[in-house]
């Protein structure tokens, strides 16, 4: 059977990228040529048919192995499956989104190794070029999530996307809302996890696509002025954010706190005479936009969601810490809200201080270190990162015979206070001379 290594691989081949993932195409049948190279391997490996697609997959060693008939394809208007029936290598080749993914290396003894570049893929590759093989307005109308693929490739790859191939993008950008927001978000979340995610988020926004996948960011792109006077454009203030903490965090979530911690910026903007611009309670706003974009784009509303929702909700704190004299106190306060995520919370302020002005930045990160290590002896002496209650409601109610009531609540409420403002340490017997204080001012008597 003549058969050929296609496509990713072999573009990671070139780019000395590791891969893991080895697509193989024959000319004939996927399944049965995969069969075949199974019952000659040692330790015969189980094939995995998928009847429906025409493939089969194996694995051997660390690899994965995919095979498939060589295919030809065409598409009709309103979905981007299309009616597939058997072709040649260069049939195969033309379905293929870009040249640099259309390269295939022949495995028959006739001419084992030698590349089939119909496209000119390789100087593509050496001139790091997005290219469509075909005509690229017919090759994102036909599938619009090359579209996706165009920009995240590029930016994964830090390769530039070719004129006429970034003006198609642009013309058949509505095509984009045919793809399904899972899979949108599954290339946005490869862009959010390359080295320079800025780069895909300014494709996405200049080719008009931003504005529909993702309305809220692009909202935050531009600079109103009031007597002159501007604000920072926050689009671009939050991508060098999101670069600044590629660097220091492999958390996607990290990444996406960075991308949203300032997305109700626009709604909050006001222009005050004597202030200037004011972003009034753009945290609190941005945690309760974040559910709606969540499940729009098909994001986990789970505990995920939640710890991106507190790290935009807490993000100024550090900085304004460190502004102040840096008292016990407000820094036990902040260890208690954030809990075991405050080194990420550290992280993403450390990120956000993008001023221009170099010795800003300077005291900023000095002030943001004597924050941190003040962070670690106050969660030495007292312990409050994950706090819980030395004297608990079920004793307070027990002690004074009481039962669920707004006392309960005070008395709870004041002993916590009195250990984050560093009036009581964090330990049972200070908790209990506190209650008992409390109690009293309430005039609630000790029952047993
Ligand atoms: P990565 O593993 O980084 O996603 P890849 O190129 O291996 O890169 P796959 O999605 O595994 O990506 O696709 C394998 C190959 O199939 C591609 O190299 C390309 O030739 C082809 N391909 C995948 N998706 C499409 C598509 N939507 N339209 C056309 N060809 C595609």
């Amino acid at each position: 059977m003549k058969t050929y290594v296609i496509g990713g691989y072999v573009r990671d081949l070139q780019l000395k990228r590791p891969s893991k993932d080895i697509d193989i195409v024959t000319i004939g049948s996927g399944i049965d040529l995969a069969n075949e190279v199974a019952k000659s391997l040692n330790p015969r490996p189980k094939v995995s048919i998928f009847k429906n697609f025409g493939t089969a997959m194996l694995k051997y060693k660390d690899l994965e192995v995919e095979f498939v008939g060589a295919r030809k394809e065409s598409y009709q208007r309103n979905s981007r499956k299309p009616i597939v029936e058997n072709g040649t290598l260069e049939d195969d080749q033309n379905r293929r989104d870009f040249t640099i993914n259309a390269l295939a290396l022949s495995l028959n003894k006739s001419n084992f190794g030698e590349l089939l570049d119909p496209f000119n893929g390789i100087d593509d590759l050496e001139n790091k070029i997005i290219r469509t093989p075909l005509d690229p307005d017919i090759t994102f109308s036909d599938d619009p999530l090359r579209i996706m693929r165009a920009i995240r490739f590029a930016t994964q790859l830090n390769f530039g996307i070719e004129e006429e191939t970034l003006k198609a993008i642009a013309r058949n950008k509505e095509r984009i809302k045919i793809i399904s927001a899972e899979r949108v978000i599954d290339e946005l979340n490869k862009i959010m996890m390359s080295q320079k995610p800025s780069k895909g988020f300014k494709l996405l926004e200049e080719t008009g696509i931003l504005q529909i996948i993702f309305p809220e960011l692009q909202k935050m792109k531009g600079v109103e002025r009031v007597k002159g006077i501007g604000h920072k454009d926050n689009f671009y203030h939050t991508l060098e954010v999101l670069d600044r903490i590629v660097p220091n965090t492999d958390n996607l979530w990290l990444r996406w706190s960075a991308l949203l911690h300032d997305i109700a910026k626009p709604l909050t903007k006001k222009y005050i005479e004597g202030q200037g611009w004011t972003f009034h309670a753009h945290n609190f706003v941005g945690v309760k936009m974040i559910p709606k974009i969540f499940r729009r784009m098909k994001l986990p509303l789970n505990e995920k969601m939640k710890y991106v929702q507190k790290m935009v909700q807490l993000h100024m704190r550090p900085i304004v810490l460190s502004e102040d004299i840096v008292t016990d106190s407000a820094v036990r306060r902040l260890l208690f809200e954030a809990g075991d995520d405050i080194d990420d919370l550290m992280t993403l302020c450390e990120a956000d201080i993008t001023s221009k002005n170099a010795d800003k930045v300077k005291r900023y990160m000095k002030n943001f270190k004597v924050v941190r290590q003040k962070l670690k002896e106050i969660e030495e002496k007292d312990a409050v990162r994950n706090f819980q209650p030395p004297v608990d409601g079920e004793l307070i109610m027990k002690i004074f015979d009481l039962t669920p009531c707004r006392e309960v609540g005070i008395i709870k409420d004041a002993i916590k206070d009195a250990i984050l403002d560093g009036e009581i340490h964090n330990n049972y017997d200070e908790a209990f001379a506190f209650m008992m204080k409390k109690a009293e001012e309430l005039g609630l008597e000790r029952k047993v």
